[in-house]
């Protein structure tokens, strides 16, 4: 069986949005800054395509400008936001120990030019809490950020109330809802949102492209200077067939959202119910406050990229939350931010779907995770000390 469980790091296009990039690269390929008819077709095509994405996290079209990401859209937001707020001697960010590192790498360097970074802890839940932001924020306070959904291990963050809390004390609010958009609904309005960064390879759409929502009357900064596209604020010609095809495939991940979110999260439920009769095992995050299509679990006394690799070699492609896949031995600083043991966050596994899976898919997966899991503990000193009791258990739940 071949499954791809590795959602939450890049999605297959839809046919619907490789068909709608075509006709703007053989067809309307005129440089939208350029003013004969051809350019001048890719250019209303461009902006139609603004009002389309606006309306699907209900902004409107002048507050959209488009990136080549997420990535880029967290850097301006948060470069941006702290540029103008050092000008008003507010010097101070707010932000959570398991952002993204589009998000967490900035703030470093921010920090290296002198700001200062106060990172919120994340309860056990995986979730921030809204009057730890609330009590964070000083007078010199010029940006809170916190991420609407976590890419590791899927939680859903209370992001109106802490937008509630950000608009009362009057500090911009950025959101990196990079996970959320076209999987759950946002609405920047209702959700009292100032900046939120989208990315459309996270939704069926094209990778290279993303957008970055900015309210109308919070300043925003360029960071790449050059012509004057995206109103002066993101020079570069503009991807225009990527453009499109992000926003063909967000209007159909918002449009479908509603019933296939139901369908989804109910087969999250049956693999997260099967993964939890494997010994001593434990899911990361709020069972119920998590994305659809989002199962992460620890299990002890593996290590997650050895699990990865045979789960490949059986048709599974998965994600550990761990940073070892990029050869390092830290393990994720998700898992270590909700309280996970290193012992413990080195045997991480993440399944990420953008569909329901078969009753046959989710036996297939339980049962090879189960047999992975058992081989390698199998051959793990860690685990024969937890046998022998040489070691305690971490998951005392499992213990007879
Ligand atoms: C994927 C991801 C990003 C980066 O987006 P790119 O378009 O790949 O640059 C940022 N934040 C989160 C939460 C992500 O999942």
């Amino acid at each position: 069986m071949e499954l791809y469980l590795d959602c939450a790091a890049t999605t297959k296009m839809s046919r619907r949005a490789i068909d709608a990039m075509l006709p703007y690269m053989e067809e309307v390929y005129g440089n939208p800054s350029s003013l004969y008819s051809k350019g001048q077709a890719a250019k209303e095509a461009l902006e139609k395509a603004r009002e389309r994405v606006a309306a699907c996290i209900g902004s409107t079209a002048r507050e959209i400008y488009f990136t080549s990401g997420g990535s880029e859209a967290d850097n301006q937001a948060i470069i941006s936001a702290a540029a103008n707020g050092a000008k008003k001697d507010k010097k101070h960010i707010i932000s959570t120990a398991f952002e993204h590192h589009a998000v967490l790498h900035t703030l470093k360097k921010l920090e290296k030019q002198g700001y200062e970074v106060t990172y919120l802890p994340v309860g056990e839940n995986g979730i921030v809490s809204v009057s730890d932001v609330e009590n964070a924020i000083r007078s010199d306070t010029c940006l809170v950020t916190v991420m609407y959904a976590n890419n590791e291990i899927g939680t859903i963050q209370p992001i109106r109330e802490i937008g509630g809390v950000c608009r009362a004390k009057g500090v911009t609010f950025h959101t990196d809802a990079v996970q959320a958009a076209g999987h759950i609904p946002v609405d920047v309005v209702k959700d009292n949102i100032d900046m939120l960064s989208v990315s459309a390879h996270k939704f069926h759409g094209p990778k290279g492209v993303g957008a970055l929502y900015v309210r109308q009357g919070v300043i925003l900064n360029s960071l790449i200077e050059g012509g004057a596209q995206e109103r002066g604020k993101r020079a570069g010609t503009e991807n225009v067939a990527g453009i499109m095809g992000m926003t063909a495939a967000l209007e159909d991940a918002v449009s479908e959202m509603d019933a296939a979110g139901k369908a989804i999260a109910s087969s999250r439920d049956r693999l997260i119910a099967g993964l939890r009769s494997i010994p001593y095992s434990s899911l990361n995050g709020d069972e119920h406050k998590r994305l659809p299509g989002n199962v992460s679990f620890c299990f002890e006394g593996i290590e997650g990229e050895s699990l990865l690799l045979m789960l490949d070699d059986l048709g599974i492609s998965a994600s550990s939350g761990s940073a070892c896949t990029s050869g390092s031995l830290d393990p994720s600083h998700v898992l270590l931010a909700i309280g996970r043991v290193h012992e413990v966050a080195h045997g991480s596994l993440r399944l990420t779907t953008d569909r329901p899976l078969s009753d046959g898919e989710i036996a297939y997966t339980v049962n090879s995770v189960k047999g992975v899991v058992e081989r390698l503990r199998a051959m793990s000193p860690l685990w024969h000390d937890l046998e022998n009791g040489k070691r305690a258990h971490i998951f005392k739940e499992f213990e007879k």
